[in-house]
């Protein structure tokens, strides 16, 4: 395996791509106009206790208010399991009366553990932690976890010795070790341990000498982020189109991952970083619903709020002789071109995988052992059921930033989202209804009707019996107009 990151700077925004063997698996954006706040720790007041949902409102100084439920607010009394899952935070315990918890006007540390979505606030969580590389920190938490993605009992207690040795003595909190963290040696740990402890000394600083609500410190930025998360051996090089990122990103290399920054490059070439992977092909076509797949066969991938479906077609017609042998054969290539699309698109939540149907019990095993490797590329959690009788694959994939397509994109405003428009007939129709709704209802002398062009095109044409059919109906003529700017469905009658 041969992986290389690509950071693409501008003032605007950073993107990543994670390239491997010269094929884009994962890419991620961050605008610097709204970069997300996961991670970031604010000094808030308390607005509103709400006792009813147990929970708070909490003004960090966003233009929304922040939710803080009582199941995420640190009790110094509360009993933690030791092997904490890092994807499922601690949290486990019986939910405290949020009355005796927090009062109006309260001054509290918090940490944003989910971006605000649409009208909901940022939610906050009281229990800080702090991700390096190998391990996350919590201040205020003696204790020492595993994250559940690393399997073996044996390497996880060596993982545990290793961190014992490497935690400094007058350490008063405690650590969680991260799926990264596999295989790595005491040494290692040392380093993060002595960054995150420095991060947090500064972190306590900054509380100490400002006054809230403001915020007391924002995570690494995407560039930075991706390097602490990614930096696995895998990655043989990085490259940085811009001189200030890569200096920047060098450093934090040298005071966290050494070992890796031999492997930094600030690429400084005339033609776009981007374009030399094929980068902003691979992103435009991330965007659309159909999937070629090199077979010729072909996915459609349709994104709804509520779930996401992926259905899959052979490309053409299937002869009846190798018909079993040549589904099977999509239906491989089909698992691993899905695995690879959640990713690189980054859908999270259920989605629904419609192979072609096969009756070959052993087929279907093999097509779900193949989807199975393939989601283990993934970063993100992921989890799947058995091929049911229909074919049908349940998938769901942890959801963390949003979409590709949510980053890109946002609803067409022809359409309003639905992806149609109504057809030129259509609204040739509600045209010549409305006219008849408003000749009973004014009295005009004529009607003018604006429409696009397209629907003005079909008025006077196939419709042009149907418009003579009405001016004698309701005896009054009926001019129609063309109005270039108009969208399909868009027009208006004048009453003249
Ligand atoms: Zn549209």
């Amino acid at each position: 395996m041969s992986e290389e990151l690509l950071i693409n700077v501008t003032p605007q925004e950073i993107r990543v791509a994670l390239v491997d063997n010269g094929v884009l698996q994962e890419l991620q954006v961050e605008r610097s106009g709204h970069r997300g706040l996961v991670g970031n720790i604010y000094k808030g007041v308390v607005r509103r206790v709400l006792p009813g949902m147990q929970a708070a409102f909490v003004d960090v100084g966003l233009d929304r208010t922040a939710f803080l439920h009582a199941a995420d607010i640190q009790d110094d009394s509360e009993e933690l399991n030791g092997e904490t899952d890092i994807e499922t935070r601690p949290g486990h315990h019986e939910v405290r009366n949020v009355c005796t918890l927090l009062h109006e006007g309260q001054e509290v540390l918090v940490q944003v553990i989910k971006d605000p979505v649409g009208s909901k606030g940022a939610r906050l969580t009281t229990r800080i932690t702090l991700p390096g590389r190998y391990l996350v920190y919590m201040p205020f938490v003696p204790r020492i976890g595993v994250s559940t993605r690393i399997e073996s009992p044996e390497e996880r207690s060596r993982l545990k010795d290793e961190l014992k040795a490497a935690i400094p003595a007058d350490e008063a909190g405690g650590y969680i070790i991260r799926t990264l963290a596999e295989g790595v040696e005491h040494q290692d740990f040392v380093g993060d341990i002595d960054f995150l402890r420095r991060l947090w000394s500064s972190i306590r600083r900054q509380l100490e000498n400002s006054s809230a609500p403001c915020q007391i410190h924002s995570d690494l930025n995407l560039a930075m982020r991706m390097m602490r998360d990614v930096m696995s051996d895998n990655i043989e090089r990085v490259r940085i189109d811009s001189r200030e990122t890569y200096e920047a990103a060098a450093s934090f290399c040298q005071r966290v991952i050494p070992e890796v920054a031999d492997r930094m490059e600030h690429y400084s070439g005339e033609r776009p970083l981007f374009d030399l992977y094929n980068v902003e092909d691979e992103i435009e076509r991330a965007l659309q619903s159909r999937v070629t797949l090199k077979s010729g066969a072909y996915l459609i991938i349709d994104q709804t709020e509520a779930l996401t479906t992926v259905d899959v077609n052979t490309g053409g017609f299937v002869g009846r002789r190798n018909q079993e042998d040549t589904i099977f054969k999509t239906n491989l290539e089909a698992a691993a071109a899905i695995a690879r699309q959640m990713r690189l698109r980054n859908i999270g939540g259920m989605i629904i995988i419609d192979f072609i149907d096969m009756d070959d019990e052993e087929h279907k095993r093999r097509v779900q052992r193949a989807l199975e490797k393939a989601i283990q590329n993934d970063r993100t959690r992921c989890n799947i059921t058995q091929i049911s009788a229909l074919g049908l694959v349940e998938m769901t994939r942890k959801r963390t930033r949003e979409s590709l397509r949510q980053t890109l994109c946002e609803p067409c405003s022809y359409c309003h989202g639905r992806g149609f428009l109504k057809t030129a007939e259509t609204i040739c129709y509600e045209i010549l209804r409305e006219i008849v709704r408003e000749s009973r209802a004014y009295p005009a002398e004529r009607f003018v009707v604006l429409a696009s062009p397209m629907v003005m095109e079909k008025l006077l044409d196939e419709e042009s019996t149907s418009l003579a059919a009405l001016e004698e109906f309701i005896g009054r003529p009926i001019k129609v107009q063309a109005e270039a700017t108009y969208t399909q469905e868009q027009y208006d009658i004048i009453l003249m």
